[in-house]
C-alpha cells in the first residue's frame, strides 16, 4: 500500500518516490508479477487523481493497460489506455501518445477489432517516426506484425516482427527484444500451420523449427531478466510447437519447466497450465493423464478461471473421454462445450458491438477537436502520411481472418470497380452442402476448420487473375476474369478439389462437398445482376442434387 504524506511540502521528494514506485510497478510487470503491478499502478493512479495530477494519471493509465493485457483483461485495459491516448494527444505529447496508441491497437486486436487496431497501430508508428523514438517504433512495429499474424499473413508478420526485434536490439532493450521474439516465433508457427494445411510438410517443419529457435532465444533473455511471464509464454508456446511436430516428450519437458515459472497464487495461470498440458497428453494419446488434468482445471472454473478456458477444457475433455472409450461422458462434455461455444459467440458479438460504438464515438469527438485546434497544413501532411501507412495495410483490412480470403468489404469495393469494367468476367457463388449437419454432427469448431480449409483450397486452386471472397457464413464468391467458358472449367476444378480433399485429416468420417452457380457478363451488365443470376444457378445446383456446377 502506498501512503502519501499530504502534510509534507517536499514535492520533489514525493515526485521521486512516485516515479520510483511506477518504475517498480513496471519491474513487477516485467518479472511475471502482473497482478501486483496492476495493484500498485492502480494505487498510484488513485493518488494522482486525488491530487489532480493528470500527467501522472495518464502515465498510470498507459502502464495499467499493459498489465491488464498480461492478465487477460483486455476490456478493462482498453478503458484506461483510451483515456491516456486522449490526454497525450490533447497536451501535444507525441512520444507518449505513440506508446499509448500502440497498446490501444494491441488491445483492440485482442478484443476482435482488427480494423480499428490497424488504424491505431499505424498512427502510433507515424508518431513514433516523427519523434524518431526507436523504442516506440519498435513497439508499434511489433503491434502491426501481430495484426498481420492474426490475419494469417505470416510473411508480412515476420518482416514486421523482425524489424521490431532489430529496433529493440538497437537500443539494448532486453524486455522488448524478448517479447517481440516471442511474437516473431508465433508468426513463424502460423506460417508452419498454414504450410501444414497446404500439404507442404517440409516447409511446415522448417517454419516450426525456426519458431522453436526464436522462442528459445526469447526464453534465454526472459531467464536473464527474470521475466517469469515471458518465460511461461515461451515454454507454453514451445510445448505447443513440439506437440505439433509430434515430439511429445520434448513438449512435456517444456511443460515441466513451465511449472518452475508458474505463479501458483494466480488461478487463471494454473488453469492455463493444466489444460495446455492436457492438450499435449491428448496429442500424445495418453488420455487418462489428460483427463485427470482437465478435471482439475475444471474445478478451478468457479474460482476465477476465464470463460475461454472453460470452452477449451470441455472440448479437450470430450476428446479425452472419447480416447478412453467413454462415449457417454464424451458426448456429455461435448454438449457442454457446444453450449459454452454458442453462449460465448453471442457474448463476443455483443461485446464487439459495444466496443465499436465506444471507439467510433470517441473518434468522432476527437476529429471535431482536431479540426478546431490544428493548423490545416500540418493536418494535411500527417493525413497524407497516414494514408500511405494505411495503404500498406489495406490488404489486412480486406481479409477474412478465419479463411484468409478476402471479405465482404473487399467485394463491395470490387463491385464498384466492376461496374465500369469493359472486359468480360464471371461471378461464381459457392455454398457448402449440408453444412448445418457438419456443425451438428461434428461441432462448430470442426465447422470452422472446414471453412478455413476451403479458404486454403480456393487460394491454391485459383488463377492469379481470379479472387475468392468469403461472402458470409459458409458462402463464397469467386470473381473470374476472362471468357465465361474458362470460368465453368475453373469452377468444376474447385468443386472437384473440395470433394477430393482429405477431410479425414480434420475429423474421421468427415466429407465435404460444395455447390456452385456461375454467371457472366453474357447474361447481365452490372455485377449485382450477375451475382443474382449466379445465386439462382446455385439454387438450381442445390435442387438438382448438390455437389455440382450450374452455369
Ligand atoms: P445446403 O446444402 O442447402 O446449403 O444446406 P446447409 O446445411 O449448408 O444450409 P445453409 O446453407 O442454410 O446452412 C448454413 C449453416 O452454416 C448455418 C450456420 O449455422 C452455419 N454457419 C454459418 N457461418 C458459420 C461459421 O462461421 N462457422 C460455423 N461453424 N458454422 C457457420
Ligand atoms: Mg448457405
Ligand atoms: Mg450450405
Amino acid at each position: 500500500m502506498l501512503v502519501f504524506d499530504m502534510q509534507a511540502v517536499d514535492t520533489v521528494a514525493i515526485a521521486e518516490q512516485i516515479n520510483s514506485s511506477l518504475q517498480h510497478a513496471w519491474h513487477l510487470g516485467c518479472t511475471g508479477r502482473s497482478v501486483e503491478a496492476l495493484t500498485l499502478a492502480g494505487e498510484i493512479l488513485a493518488g494522482a487523481k486525488a491530487r489532480g495530477d493528470d500527467w501522472l494519471a495518464a502515465q498510470c493509465d498507459t502502464d495499467i493497460a499493459w498489465y491488464c493485457f498480461q492478465i487477460g483483461k483486455a476490456e478493462l485495459g482498453l478503458t484506461h489506455v483510451r483515456r491516456a491516448v486522449d490526454f497525450w494527444k490533447l497536451h501535444g505529447e507525441p512520444r507518449q501518445e505513440a506508446y499509448a496508441r500502440a497498446y490501444f491497437g494491441w488491445l483492440l486486436l485482442e478484443l476482435g477489432l482488427p480494423e480499428e487496431a490497424i488504424e491505431e497501430a499505424t498512427r502510433a508508428l507515424d508518431l513514433a517516426d516523427k519523434v524518431a523514438d526507436a523504442k516506440a517504433q519498435s513497439l508499434a512495429t511489433n503491434v502491426i506484425g501481430i495484426i498481420f499474424w492474426y490475419n494469417k499473413q505470416p510473411d508480412r508478420a515476420i518482416l514486421m516482427s523482425e524489424r521490431s526485434v532489430e529496433l529493440a536490439r538497437s537500443i539494448g532493450d532486453k524486455t522488448y527484444e524478448c517479447w517481440w521474439l516471442v511474437n516473431l516465433g508465433g508468426a513463424h508457427s502460423e506460417g508452419g500451420y498454414i504450410a501444414q494445411a497446404l500439404g507442404k510438410p517440409e516447409e511446415a517443419q522448417r517454419m516450426l523449427t525456426r519458431a522453436l529457435e526464436l522462442t528459445e532465444q526469447a526464453l534465454d533473455i526472459a531467464i536473464e531478466t527474470g521475466d517469469r511471464w515471458a518465460a511461461r509464454i515461451c515454454l507454453g508456446n514451445n510445448a505447443d510447437y513440439y506437440s505439433h511436430l509430434g515430439e511429445h516428450e520434448k513438449a512435456l519437458r517444456c511443460m515441466d519447466r513451465y511449472q518452475l515459472f508458474q505463479e501458483n497464487s494466480y488461478v487463471r495461470d494454473r488453469q492455463q497450465y493444466l489444460y495446455t498440458l492436457g492438450q499435449i497428453y491428448i496429442n500424445y494419446g495418453k488420455f487418462a493423464d489428460a483427463r485427470s488434468l482437465l478435471l482439475e482445471a475444471m474445478e478451478l472454473i468457479g474460482e476465477g478461471g476465464s470463460f475461454d478456458s472453460y470452452i477449451q477444457i470441455y472440448f479437450y475433455l470430450s476428446q479425452a473421454h472419447e480416447g478412453l472409450g467413454q462415449f457417454d461422458l464424451a458426448l456429455e462434455a461435448h454438449k457442454k462445450y457446444h453450449q459454452a461455444y454458442l453462449q460465448n459467440s453471442a457474448e463476443r458479438t455483443q461485446q464487439r458491438t459495444r466496443l465499436a460504438e465506444i471507439y467510433y464515438e470517441t473518434k468522432r469527438l476527437k476529429e471535431v477537436a482536431e479540426t478546431e485546434t490544428k493548423r490545416a497544413d500540418t493536418l494535411e501532411a500527417s493525413y497524407q502520411k497516414l494514408q500511405e501507412e494505411t495503404d500498406i495495410l489495406a490488404n489486412a483490412v480486406y481479409l477474412d481472418s478465419l479463411t484468409g480470403l478476402y471479405n465482404r468489404k473487399y467485394l463491395d469495393s470490387r463491385f464498384k470497380e466492376l461496374t465500369s469494367e469493359k472486359r468480360p468476367y464471371s461471378i461464381a457463388m459457392l455454398d457448402v452442402d449440408h453444412f448445418k449437419s457438419v456443425n451438428d454432427n461434428f461441432s462448430h469448431m470442426i465447422g470452422d476448420q472446414v471453412l478455413s480449409a476451403i479458404g486454403t483450397i480456393l487460394r491454391n486452386q485459383l488463377r492469379i487473375t481470379d479472387q475468392a471472397i468469403r461472402f458470409g457464413g459458409e458462402e463464397f464468391v469467386v470473381l473470374l476474369a476472362g471468357a465465361p467458358r474458362g470460368a465453368a472449367d475453373v469452377c468444376e476444378r474447385l468443386r472437384s478439389a473440395v470433394e477430393q480433399w482429405d477431410w479425414s485429416e480434420i475429423c474421421n468420417g468427415l466429407r465435404v462437398t460444395i455447390s456452385i452457380g456461375v454467371a457472366s457478363t453474357l447474361s447481365a451488365k452490372s455485377p449485382n445482376d450477375i451475382l443474382a443470376i449466379a445465386d439462382q444457378n446455385l439454387y438450381t445446383a442445390k435442387k438438382t442434387g448438390r455437389n455440382r456446377v450450374v452455369a
